[in-house]
């Protein structure tokens, strides 16, 4: 016969309002550089003839893309790429919170990430429950931004070569990367607008629609977590089977069914720690001593890791970009011909061109420092290709 067990009650306080609290202020501080890279864009538009503002280095941090080449730069070559060193420290600050607390950026820092809460919010509000969608539907809609991903993660590691992803970092299309993601979005087309209306109506119904469904940043997060030897785990033994914690869960994971929780989805927000009634029954737990983490110091813990890659970048000068205003402004008259290869078969031929050119260069080079630099590349290239 099943003994009945003594239930204490979980008196911990809950971490969703610090929580809440720091997400705010990155929204906050995204709000600043958007405000602040504005008046620089004012500058430009003015052909200098206006007050100069200078460009806000953690916009870097919106160009995904680049920040992951950039680094793919730094860890095959030790050189730290000039256009957006920002970016590849936010990006290497990110994944680093990510293996050791999973996908925490995602509940804990990042703007979308909070305002498709918010919507959530209003959604469940509206109809007083949490819809999901029916199996069938998201395993398959999940894996859509895995392929997305794959896509990228296939044109930057196996159609380019480090010679080609240098070509691409020197080029004028990535040096004003941020300024055309800008007026992207400043001078915003209708199609863009549509199909930004339809993901914030859909993020009403279904939670978190575009992080679930479409993010290849939160698909790459979520593959760096399983690297973490953190985990939220159940115990069995005192859990009443109250189910509180799968329900509280945004990303409905079954949380009452598992001992551990391992998935992709999970993003450290810890909602199912707080809603768990019974003390010492959910918690985030090193897997390896099985040792229960407290809820602030995953709070200051993602902080402190961003802070400190971060601030690392800024106190050793490499935070800012080494494109001065002059270039900026020729940039600016014309990055309307600014391009960047798009489809399997452009890059490719970037790939193919940026191999040549660099042939070419090598002929020509005498200066002796640029052309060990070169020379290096050419062997890790090689290197890739007889692998
Ligand atoms: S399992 Fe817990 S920590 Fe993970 S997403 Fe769900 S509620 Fe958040
Ligand atoms: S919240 Fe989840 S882990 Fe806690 S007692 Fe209920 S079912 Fe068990």
């Amino acid at each position: 016969m099943k003994t009945k067990k003594k239930i204490i009650k979980n008196i911990e306080k809950p971490i969703q309002k610090y929580r809440f609290l720091i997400q705010l202020c990155f929204a906050a501080l995204c709000i600043w550089i958007g405000y602040d890279f504005f008046r620089f864009a004012h500058f430009l538009e003015m052909n200098g003839n206006a007050e100069f503002f200078n460009r806000p280095p953690g916009v870097d941090g919106f160009l995904p893309i680049s920040s992951m080449m950039s680094f793919y730069y730094f860890i095959s070559t030790g050189i730290i790429h000039p256009a957006h060193p920002a970016g590849m420290f936010i990006f290497l600050a990110i994944v680093l919170a990510s293996i050791v607390f999973g996908k925490s950026f995602c509940s804990w820092l990042c703007p979308i990430g909070f305002i498709s809460e918010l919507v959530g919010d209003f959604g469940e509000k509206i109809f007083k429950r949490k819809l999901k969608l029916p199996k069938w539907i998201d395993i398959p809609l999940r894996s859509l931004k895995y392929f997305l991903l794959g896509f990228l993660l296939y044109a930057v590691f196996v159609l380019m070569d480090l010679v080609a992803v240098k070509a691409f970092l020197d080029s004028p299309y990535n040096q004003v990367a941020d300024l055309k993601m800008y007026y992207f979005f400043a001078d915003i087309s209708k199609t863009t607008l549509i199909v930004i209306g339809s993901l914030f109506v859909l993020s009403i119904f279904i939670r978190n629609f575009w992080c679930r469904f479409l993010c290849p940043y939160g698909a790459l997060l979520g593959l760096f977590s399983f690297l973490s030897p953190n985990k939220i785990k159940r115990n069995p033994v005192t859990c009443i089977d109250c189910g509180l914690c799968a329900k509280a869960c945004p990303s409905s994971i079954k949380v009452d069914k598992v001992i551990t929780v391992l998935s992709d989805e999970c993003n450290t927000c810890l909602s199912c720690v707080d809603a768990c009634p019974v003390e010492d029954t959910l918690d985030l737990k090193f897997i390896l001593t099985k040792k229960k983490i407290s809820k602030k110091i995953v709070a200051i813990g993602v902080v402190s890791i961003f802070m400190a890659v971060t601030g690392f970048a800024m106190i050793t000068g490499h935070w800012q970009n080494n494109i001065s205003k002059d270039e900026y402004l020729v940039h600016y008259k014309l990055m309307d011909t600014y391009g960047h290869p798009t489809g399997t078969a452009a890059v490719k031929e970037f790939d193919k061109n940026a191999e040549e050119k660099n042939l070419q260069n090598e002929s020509s080079f005498t200066n002796k420092n640029a052309k060990k630099n070169y020379s290096n590349i050419n062997k890790s290239s090689f290197q890739k290709r007889t692998n």
